[in-house]
């Protein structure tokens, strides 16, 4: 596989360019309560300082993932986050194991990140990514 033309971001970068200009307030931002629910199998819910709860599916995290590789195939695709690449319709369905993380860990107080069971991990999920993000099945 070629890596030409691939374009590198650092994650900041990608971060300003998914985000919209209106800055959130700190309470927005600030998890009071994470919850993610991997023996469930079923995703990831944070209970925000200003009172609000977000709550995605894993599968939907999975496509939302801020990486910079992730983010450039879904910009190609005219994906939004959390929307994943359409099969084609002639293919029968692949079988594809559930999207679950094998590990979720925080990064310093300002990320989380997930090594998924597809192998990824290299998407750092800041609570303002997370937090901007539509929540989504
Ligand atoms: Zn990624």
């Amino acid at each position: 596989m070629s890596h030409e033309g691939i374009r590198i971001v650092s994650a900041e970068q990608a971060e300003r360019e998914a985000a919209p200009e209106v800055k959130l307030p700190s309470a927005a931002v600030t998890p009071a309560k994470v919850k993610v629910m991997k023996t469930e199998g079923t995703g990831v819910e944070i209970a925000w300082k200003d009172g609000h709860v977000s709550k995605w599916t894993f599968a939907w995290l999975r496509e939302a993932c801020p990486c910079a590789t992730c983010h450039e195939a879904r910009d190609a695709d005219g994906r939004k986050p959390g929307v994943a690449k359409p099969q084609p319709a002639s293919l029968l369905p692949m079988f594809k194991a559930p999207v679950r993380p094998l590990e979720a860990t925080p990064v310093g107080k300002y990320a989380l990140r997930f090594k998924w069971n597809d192998g990824h991990e290299s998407g750092i999920y800041s609570w303002e990514y997370l937090r901007r993000l539509p929540e989504g099945e």
